[in-house]
């Protein structure tokens, strides 16, 4: 690949690149990372933006302490949900939500499992949508044995049909 910029030749690595597109600042991605010589220009080769966030987002429910602020803030919009929302689930109002994702004040263990069965419950109801999805179809199906041809998108082959791991 060469450099957008000046055009001189990238080198390639696989790496962990510190990818802080999320808004998190502690998510580190295995990927091709390409880098220019001449204008340190640095491209990553980072798979499907919604695959990947529900793979930061299981890496979060399963991590082994109480969620930062960043890391509500990120659930709850891979969960679909405003600050409010969220607040009324949990029984908390919308400031203490707030003062979570700004780090003002720490969550509570207590909220911080609710969050993450929520997240759980959430996440894996997109994996059902697609399954509806399937029998949706499946009462259209013709008795009859025909060819048919199959076209896969490069964007699908890259996406896997149910994201939780
Ligand atoms: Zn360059």
């Amino acid at each position: 690949m060469n450099c957008f910029n000046c055009n001189n030749k990238m080198s390639k690595k696989t790496e962990a690149y510190h990818y802080t597109e999320s808004g998190l600042d502690n998510v580190y991605l295995e990927t091709p990372v390409f880098r220019c010589t001449k204008c340190k220009e640095v491209i990553a080769d980072i798979p499907v933006m919604g695959e990947l966030h529900m793979h930061i987002a299981a890496g979060l429910i399963k991590k082994d302490s109480l969620l930062t602020g960043k890391e509500i803030r990120f659930l709850r919009k891979q969960m679909n949900l405003k600050a409010n929302e969220l607040a009324d689930i949990l029984g908390v109002t919308k400031q203490t939500v707030s003062r979570w994702e700004n780090g003002k004040t720490e969550v509570s263990p207590y909220n911080d499992k609710l969050i993450r069965m929520i997240c759980i419950q959430l996440l894996q109801e997109r994996c059902d949508k697609v399954f509806k999805e399937v029998l949706k179809g499946i009462k259209n199906i013709i008795p009859v044995v025909k060819k048919r041809r199959i076209d896969i998108t490069q964007a699908q082959m890259k996406e896997e049909v149910c994201h939780l791991p």
